[in-house]
């Protein structure tokens, strides 16, 4: 075979009517100031019929010389490349029109070649913005565009099925979205998305799970929520059947904030106080405050470092029971907090629905209001101690959204925003040929 075949071979020229031509086949000129490689390719072959008319052909149609058209491939060893193809001219002898042969390689009338069209959706794939997917392939952004619209469909819930545990979380959608906020709702065993929604108001995620039978609503046995009160009710309202799960992390959170609250109330007291010993317990009580949130079961009580603030040898267990030493109701908020936590690292739901329960005394308000929560969804939160299905994947996800929307420097349009993101989570398949 000759070397042309392999050049063309090489180009991934898949079309046989195209023949890469034997001399001079390789060009280099500059154009918008870059130096490019030109290929030069015939494409030429007897067609069947003529295009205008349609008539078959039995010797009616003759070759009527050639159109130059340059269409783009993908970079050749970092450079811009072109295919200079003559695409074959045809005159029809019985209706007297011309036409020109046509190939898969390129649509008609178009610049670009398939390859770098397909090259640009797969990259739509990975989280690169438009602007740097059309740089790289040579084309304008609203090249880029077009190629996702004709590559992927838009994705349309077809309201037929449910996934049976959802998973529920918000995020901060685009400024044009309908409401500030938008919902995005996982598959909890799949690890899936299963659908974005541009407004989480009350009305709108009705209205949505309403368009779902009730058969399929019925089949949902789990839904996990954040702690947000209005939610809850909500979705119990939706989906009777199912079991709400608060996300173990909100619960964690919620306390973790108000111990955190108390902490500082206290250091404001000693802010006050205008001796030595106040200043430097100050001073500890700032230092030390990741080590008062850690569990306490993982504190280390039998190895000595030294601590400048301390001036001495010193467990982990030790400053902790020497800050505790130092104010009554910071040490009752510190136990409430650990026994929360306890309970949920453990999964002891008895022993968390006991304590929430209990008489409390000497707890900070915000405090209180925690543990107030807690009793209002409780319920919810025994569940959450009971079943495996947490938040942490639709935060992952959430976390993504975040990067992806970052990437392209914001979105103006939530449904291009939507649609990129189910491209990216590759829930939408290609098409090879747009
Ligand atoms: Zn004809």
């Amino acid at each position: 075979m000759s070397h042309n075949h392999f050049i063309g071979k090489l180009l991934g020229i898949k079309d046989k009517n195209i023949k890469v031509d034997e001399d001079n086949w390789l060009k280099e000129d500059v154009r918008n100031g870059l130096r490019c490689k030109i290929i030069s390719a015939t494409l030429t072959y007897i067609p069947k019929a003529c295009k205008c008319c349609g008539c078959v052909n039995a010797g009616s149609i003759v070759k009527n010389g050639t159109k130059l058209t340059h269409p783009l491939l993908l970079d050749m060893a970092g450079c811009p490349t072109y295919l200079e193809l003559k695409k074959q001219r045809f005159l029809c002898r019985e209706c007297g029109q011309t036409f020109i042969a046509e190939t898969t390689m390129v649509k008609k009338r178009c610049h670009i070649s398939n390859d770098v069209k397909h090259s640009i959706a797969v990259q739509g794939t990975c989280n690169i913005s438009e602007k740097d997917i059309a740089r790289e392939h040579r084309v304008s952004n609203n090249t880029v565009k077009r190629v996702f619209g004709a590559f992927y469909n838009t994705f349309r819930q077809t309201y037929t099925y449910l996934p049976e545990n959802l998973a529920i979380d918000e995020f901060k959608s685009v400024k044009s979205a309908d409401g500030a906020m938008s919902l995005i709702i996982c598959d909890s065993d799949s690890h899936r998305i299963f659908d974005v929604l541009e407004d989480r108001r009350n009305k709108s995620i009705t209205d949505y799970f309403l368009r779902f039978s009730q058969e399929q609503r019925a089949k949902v046995k789990t839904v996990v929520v954040d702690l947000y009160g209005p939610y809850q009710k909500l979705f119990q309202a939706l989906f009777p059947q199912a079991e709400l799960i608060i996300d173990r992390f909100h619960i964690v959170t919620q306390v973790n904030r108000a111990l955190n609250m108390a902490r500082i109330g206290f250091m404001n007291t000693l802010k006050k106080a205008n001796d030595l010993k106040a200043k430097r317990d100050y001073r500890k009580l700032k230092k030390y405050w990741k080590l008062i949130l850690k569990k306490e079961e993982l504190l280390n009580g039998t190895e000595y470092r030294y601590h400048r603030l301390f001036k001495g040898m010193v467990t982990e267990r030790g400053i902790i029971d020497y800050i505790l030493s130092l104010d009554e109701g910071l040490r009752l908020n510190y136990n409430a907090y650990q026994t929360i936590v306890f309970t949920v690292t453990h999964r002891k739901p008895d022993l968390f629905r006991s304590f929430i329960h209990e008489k409390q005394r000497g707890l900070s308000a915000k405090m209180d209001q925690a543990l107030k929560t807690f009793r209002q969804s409780e319920r919810a939160i025994v569940n959450a101690l009971s079943y495996d299905y947490s938040n942490g994947l639709v935060e992952g996800i959430n976390n993504k959204i975040k990067v992806i929307k970052r990437t392209a420097y914001g979105y103006r349009n939530f449904s291009n925003f939507r649609n990129r993101i189910f491209i990216e989570y590759k829930l939408l398949e290609i098409k090879t040929v747009a």
